[in-house]
């Protein structure tokens, strides 16, 4: 079980990491390495404390499946009642593998829908697109009208809130691609009442993520109450409020409650909200499934060069790239503890073809021999679902631990598998 005193199901049973009681070197040994191994337990676990903070408010839990899109998750997630966050076609048809049912709990986001990802998510029945700009909300209505079917939209606003997180996945300033100016969305909004298959139910906003403070998710929600209160007063039956996704989880050693930091969110958007009849729609994706999932790698080598002393993993860049794209930190510990070593400072890194192709730099370890494992923690979001064949590299294998059983979810790919769909 996840004890409450830790935010990640990882921790050692003696010397031995466990995930939610599972031995991971057994797990390594069964599915071999690269890995990634989730607990669902401690999905559920993240899901319920969103659900307990938010249940005074009409709310739906939309996952933003592109944090982590393996269909057990989407299944297992539908099941217990969230809709989903979809930014492509091809998530909409993972949606519609995984939860048929949750279907009905969609709303499409993203700044490039073509009309064939429309027309699926039109004929599919979603609740909701976040509408990025007047031309996509024209073909919208062209797309609708021509497949006779009403879309129930939201414009997505950009409230110029500066969210402190990194330049890359900040989204909520006038400067970004994302949304529509919110001082300019009134006169968006009466444009999209006019026009035929379109119906404006809802504003949204999503100001970016791994934010960690709660003021500039009350700023954005603030700015886009007001909002709703206006066009209430132009006559628009705006029913839904999106907040989008965004909260930040603790990646290194520092103390971090995600309950606690729930409910500090949770009263900020309540509080924001109060008095105002809506319902509210959230889109967490990496405080659901980060601190859930870590990937495990075999050392291969060794080595020194110069002053630099090197450790070589059989996972790379193409595994997980946070750390070579975001300069992301992730904490990185022997599966097996031996008292009798030492520590020591190394860059850990992987056989990729690139000085990118690192995970730590100058990271204080237990020293680490050729044959151990290491987990690479707080690697369920933004991790496997950014995986790439780089260097024809086969994709992780993926494990889900359910109440002490281990189940793959992902087997490792065949090369056949992987040279399918070229020609030559
Ligand atoms: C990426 C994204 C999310 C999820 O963000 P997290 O930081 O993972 O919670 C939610 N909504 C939208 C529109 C997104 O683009």
């Amino acid at each position: 079980m996840t004890s409450s005193a830790s935010p990640r199901p990882f921790l050692y049973a003696g010397d031995h990491l466990a995930c939610s009681g599972v031995d991971v070197s057994a797990l390594a040994q069964e599915f071999g390495t690269p890995l990634y191994v989730y607990s669902g337990d401690a999905v559920r676990e993240r899901i319920g404390m969103m659900e307990r903070e938010f249940a005074p408010v009409t709310h739906t839990i939309c996952y933003a499946v592109k944090a982590n899109s393996s269909l057990a998750l989407l299944a297992r997630l539908g099941t217990i009642g969230c809709g989903f966050d979809i930014v492509s076609g091809g998530e909409l048809e993972r949606v519609r593998r995984a939860a048929p049912e949750a279907v009905s709990r969609v709303v499409f986001s993203g700044v490039g829908k073509q009309a064939w990802e429309m027309d699926a998510a039109l004929e599919a029945g979603i609740l909701l697109f976040n509408v990025e700009s007047e031309a996509e909300l024209e073909l919208l209505a062209e797309r609708a009208q021509a497949l006779g079917k009403t879309a129930r939209i939201a414009l997505r606003v950009n409230p110029d809130v500066f969210a402190e997180t990194h330049p890359y996945i900040s989204t909520g300033l006038s400067e970004h691609k994302f949304g529509i100016a919110i001082a300019r969305a009134p006169e968006v909004y009466k444009r999209a009442a006019g026009l035929a298959g379109i119906e404006p139910v809802g504003v949204s906003v999503h100001i970016g993520s791994q934010i960690r403070s709660v003021e500039p998710f009350a700023a954005a929600v603030q700015r886009v109450r007001k909002l709703v209160e206006q066009l209430r007063g132009d006559g628009l039956q705006i029913r839904f409020l999106d907040a989008g996704g965004g909260v930040g989880i603790e990646y290194g050693k520092a103390e971090f409650d995600p309950s606690a930091s729930m409910e500090k969110y949770a009263v900020a958007l309540r509080s924001e909200l109060e008095g105002l009849e809506i319902h509210l729609l959230l889109e967490p994706g990496r405080f659901v499934i980060a601190q859930a999932g870590a990937l495990i790698s075999r050392v291969l080598y060794t080595k020194q060069n110069g002053k630099k002393h090197f450790v070589i993993t059989d996972a790379a860049m193409n595994d997980l790239i946070r750390p070579a794209l975001y300069h992301a930190h992730h904490e990185i510990v022997p599966v097996v503890r031996h008292a009798s070593r030492s520590q020591q400072v190394s860059d850990i890194v992987g056989p990729v073809c690139e000085s990118g192709d690192f995970f730590a730099q100058d990271r204080e370890t237990q020293a680490l021999h050729a044959g151990d494992l290491v987990a690479l923690l707080d690697a369920g979001a933004y991790g496997m679902s950014l995986a790439s064949h780089y260097n024809t590299r086969v994709h992780p294998a993926e494990v889900l631990i359910e109440a002490g059983e281990a189940k793959l979810i992902r087997r490792r790919e065949t090369f056949d598998e992987l040279f399918a769909a070229e020609l030559f």
